[in-house]
């Protein structure tokens, strides 16, 4: 295998077409899928250096596979990260991250507004295994500093949060793990690699779920976890990955490599289409609130625009008239889906109060700003103006 080795620096764009790809004997320009469990030494000897890490290469696809290899090389540069590491899903990201680096009698701060999943890992999973969290208002850095522990391991949040998309500083989050010896862990899923960089930010730690922005197309699953130090990885996450198995299939690696080739061009447009649906329904007299990072009536617009480069695919919004009326917007709209995946192609709807965030008790929802009238919306790649026209029809309904 030969690898493209660049010489002079490249940009984010570039690196997303060009980044990490290896190529076998036969000089395939579209990357190659090996759906191989094993590799195959030469002699004994061969096998023997290979294990001992004297000889790089292969051993095992639970461990490393090129197709995967590529996948994480590619994500890895556009973010200048040290390290990655992929897996079979964002939620095995998740896992994975956290449980690597923890053990009974560590602390976790994390910020309250999670990802249904994620908080079950927080508030459910890790407890089990004697590791006590603490979740707090992401958007309060008092809470992150009264949160901490002696024996505080870890901070965890996502920006923007889910579904509520509410903005959590960065930077002065990490600068406050930091003072703590805490590793500030990111879920970068809403924000997508395009518009956000958490380890430029402070973070120690990325995690994304391939199966949102960087797939793109609604197809596999999959995760991906950045390092800005190459320690984290050699410590805790290689071998937790290597010995426990959420491997990321070769298959799905490929069509998220090549999701990779179009994510740039992908979300800048679909964040462009969200910015104008965003101004047309703030402006609709059924939408009693309406929540786009890119807006400058965002509560904290200040933030994003020191740490994002543009708001993003989401919006949130609330109709007057509950459950009901939310579910008539939904309806009504032709062209949106109702699912409650994001970052695909399609346009999609979801009312998570009823789907995601179903799971938490009324008040723990209310308590996150999900109320029963709440709509999230992932704005896909169709016409702006079928958009529009699709959510400005079935607004009036509402
Ligand atoms: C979807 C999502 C996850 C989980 O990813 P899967 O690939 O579905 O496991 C985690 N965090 C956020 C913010 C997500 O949107």
């Amino acid at each position: 295998m030969s690898e493209d080795k660049p010489k002079r620096p490249r940009r984010p764009a570039t690196e997303l077409v060009h980044g990490g790809t290896l190529r076998s004997q036969f000089g395939e320009m579209s990357e190659a899928m090996f759906l191989t469990q094993g590799f195959a030494y030469d002699t004994a000897e061969a096998a023997e250096a290979r294990f001992k890490g004297e000889n790089p290469g292969f051993i095992y696809s639970r461990f490393s596979n090129p197709t995967v290899f590529m996948f994480e090389e590619r994500i890895r540069l556009l973010e200048g990260a040290a390290a990655a590491r992929s897996t079979a899903s964002g939620m095995a990201a998740v896992t994975a991250a956290l449980m690597c680096m923890l053990r009974a009698g560590d602390h976790v701060v994390a910020a309250k507004a999670l990802f249904s999943s994620c908080l079950y890992v927080v508030e459910d999973l890790l407890p089990r295994f004697g590791v006590q969290s603490t979740l707090v208002d992401g958007t309060d850095l008092n809470q992150w500093r009264d949160a901490v522990q002696p024996n505080t391991r870890a901070f965890f949040l996502e920006s923007p949060t889910n579904p509520t998309l509410e903005v959590i500083d960065i930077a002065a989050v990490a600068e406050i793990a930091h003072e703590a010896g805490a590793l500030l862990i990111v879920d970068n899923v809403f924000a997508t690699p395009i518009w956000q960089q958490p380890i430029k930010l402070g973070a120690d730690v990325v995690v994304y779920s391939g199966t949102k922005h960087i797939d793109g197309q609604g197809r596999v699953l999959g995760g991906i976890i950045l390092s800005a130090d190459e320690a984290y990885v050699n410590d805790h996450l290689h071998n937790f990955l290597r010995q426990t198995g959420p491997t990321l299939s070769a298959f799905n690696a490929w069509v998220l490599l090549k999701g990779l080739e179009t994510l740039d061009l992908r979300v800048r447009r679909q964040t462009e289409t969200a910015a104008r649906v965003a101004d047309m329904m703030a402006a609709h007299p059924k939408v009693a609130k309406l929540i786009y990072p890119g807006r400058a009536d965002h509560p904290q617009a200040d933030i994003v625009k020191k740490q994002m480069g543009a708001g993003s695919t989401l919006i949130a919004f609330e109709v007057d008239g509950g459950k009901e009326a939310a579910y008539r917007v939904a309806g009504a709209l032709e062209i949106v889906k109702i699912s409650n995946n994001l970052g695909d192609a399609k346009s999609l709807i979801t009312h998570p109060s009823t789907t995601t965030h179903q799971r938490l008790s009324e008040e723990a929802r209310l308590g996150f700003g999900i109320t029963q009238g709440l709509l999230r919306l992932s704005i896909g790649l169709e016409d702006p103006d079928d958009l529009i026209e699709d959510l400005q029809l079935a607004l009036d309904q509402a």
